[in-house]
C-alpha cells in the first residue's frame, strides 16, 4: 500500500516537476494515465445513477456516455503505445463533448459555471499548453455560439439569463488566462531546470581542461552502455605524458595545459574509443576490438611527437610512454582491473626508457 502510494506520489511528481510534455507523459505512464481515466469514469458513473434517481434526463445519457468512453481510453491504453494516443485524443473530444452537452441540457448556475471554468487548467495539465489552448479556444466558440446565436439558442434546452451569457465566457477567459500563465510559468522553470542539470551533468562528468571525459564519467559510461558488457575483447589504454612535471618548470603551466589539450585533441582524432582524462598528464581510452589498432596507437605517438610546441620563440616536443592491456571475456573482468594491467604495461614503458608502448603480459 505504502509503495502503491509512493509510485503515485513519484508520478504526480513527475507530472509536475519534471516532465512539461504531456504526451510523452501520457505514452510513458501508463498507471497515471489509466488512474486518471478509471477515476473519471467511476465519478461519471455515480454522477449518471445521481442523474437518473434525479430525473435528469439529456444529463444522464451525457453523464453515461463520458463513464463508458473513459472505460474505452482504459482499455485503449492498454492495447499499447499507437493506441494510447488514440486514447487521449479521445478523451480531448470527450472532454469538448461534455462541455457541450452540460451547456445545451444543464443549467450551470453560479457554482457549476465556476466548475465548468476548471477545464481550461486541466486541460492544460493534461494535454500541455498548446493543446491545451485549442481545446479552450473550441470551448469558448462553442460557448459563444450556444449563447449568443440564434442558432445555438435554439438547441439549448435552458433559458439561460443575460446575467449568466456575460459572466460565464469572461469567467472561462480569466480561469483560461491564469491557467495559461501558471503553465507558461512552469514551463518556464523546468526548461531552466533542465538546463542547469545538464549544465552540472556535464560538469561533474567532464573534465573542464580538454573536454574528455573526466574518470566519473568514464564509469558512467561504461556502465551504461552495451558494448562494455557483451564483447569479444576490450581494449584499455593508458597514456601518460613523459617528463610533464620538467615542461611546467621549464615552460611554465599554461604551456603545459596546452600541451595537454594538444594531446586530448590528436587523441581523439585518432582512437575511436572512449576517451577520458584518467588525472594529471594521464589519459584512458576504452576501446572494443572493432575500433582497437596498434597502427593507430603508434600513429597518435608520432603525431604528438613531433608536433612542434612553442614556447618564448623556441620550439620543443614531447613525448608519451603508453600501456596496453585486454580483456577477453566479457563475464570475468572488471574494468578497474583491465586499467590497473595498462597502468602495470605502462609502468614497464616508463621504466625501459619512456617514449614506448609496451602491452600487459
Ligand atoms: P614521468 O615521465 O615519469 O611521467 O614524469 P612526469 O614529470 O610526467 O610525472 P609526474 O607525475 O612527476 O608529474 C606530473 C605533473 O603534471 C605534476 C603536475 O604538476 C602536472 N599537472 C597535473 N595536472 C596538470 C594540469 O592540469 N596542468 C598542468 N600544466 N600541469 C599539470
Ligand atoms: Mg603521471
Ligand atoms: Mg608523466
Amino acid at each position: 500500500m505504502y509503495n502503491r502510494i509512493n509510485k503515485w506520489g513519484e508520478a504526480m511528481q513527475k507530472r509536475i516537476f519534471v516532465n512539461s510534455n504531456a504526451e510523452d507523459d501520457l505514452n510513458n505512464n501508463q498507471t497515471f494515465t489509466i488512474g486518471v481515466y478509471l477515476v473519471l469514469s467511476f465519478v461519471s458513473l455515480v454522477m449518471t445513477v445521481l442523474n437518473v434517481f434525479t430525473h435528469k434526463g439529456y444529463l444522464t445519457l451525457c453523464t453515461g456516455v463520458f463513464s463508458v468512453l473513459c472505460i474505452i481510453n482504459v482499455i485503449l491504453t492498454l492495447a499499447g503505445h499507437k493506441a494510447k494516443t488514440v486514447a487521449k485524443d479521445l478523451f480531448a473530444v470527450e472532454v469538448i463533448l461534455m462541455f457541450t452537452f452540460f451547456l445545451v441540457s444543464g443549467n450551470p448556475d453560479g457554482f457549476s459555471s465556476i466548475w465548468i471554468c476548471m477545464l481550461p487548467p486541466v486541460s492544460m495539465y493534461f494535454f500541455n499548453r498548446t493543446r491545451g489552448s485549442v481545446m479552450c479556444f473550441v470551448m469558448l466558440l462553442i460557448l459563444i455560439f450556444l449563447l449568443w446565436t440564434h442558432l445555438g439558442k435554439a438547441v439549448l434546452q435552458y433559458d439561460y439569463t443575460d446575467t449568466f451569457k456575460m459572466r460565464f465566457p469572461i469567467l472561462f477567459v480569466a480561469f483560461f488566462s491564469l491557467a495559461f500563465f501558471l503553465e507558461s510559468r512552469r514551463e518556464m522553470a523546468y526548461v531552466e531546470m533542465r538546463r542547469l542539470q545538464d549544465y552540472y551533468k556535464d560538469l561533474s562528468a567532464k573534465d573542464s581542461l580538454t573536454s574528455l571525459l573526466n574518470r566519473q564519467g568514464m564509469y558512467s559510461e561504461i556502465s551504461s552502455k552495451q558494448e562494455y558488457k557483451t564483447f569479444d575483447k576490450l581494449y584499455a589504454v593508458m597514456f601518460d605524458i613523459d617528463d610533464f612535471k620538467a615542461v611546467n618548470d621549464k615552460y611554465g603551466h599554461d604551456t603545459g595545459d596546452a600541451v595537454l589539450l594538444c594531446f586530448s585533441k590528436l587523441l581523439t582524432d585518432s582512437l575511436k574509443g572512449l576517451a577520458c582524462r584518467w588525472g594529471g598528464e594521464e589519459f584512458v581510452c576504452i576501446l572494443t576490438e572493432k575500433d582497437f589498432s596498434h597502427q593507430d596507437l603508434e600513429n597518435l605517438c608520432v603525431k604528438f611527437k613531433e608536433y612542434p610546441f612553442v614556447c618564448d620563440g623556441g620550439i620543443f616536443g614531447v613525448t608519451v610512454s603508453v600501456g596496453v592491456s585486454l580483456a577477453e571475456n566479457a563475464e570475468d573482468y572488471s574494468i578497474d582491473g583491465l586499467i590497473a594491467e595498462a597502468d602495470e604495461a605502462l609502468y614497464r614503458a616508463k621504466n625501459s626508457g619512456k617514449d614506448k608502448i609496451e602491452y600487459f603480459k
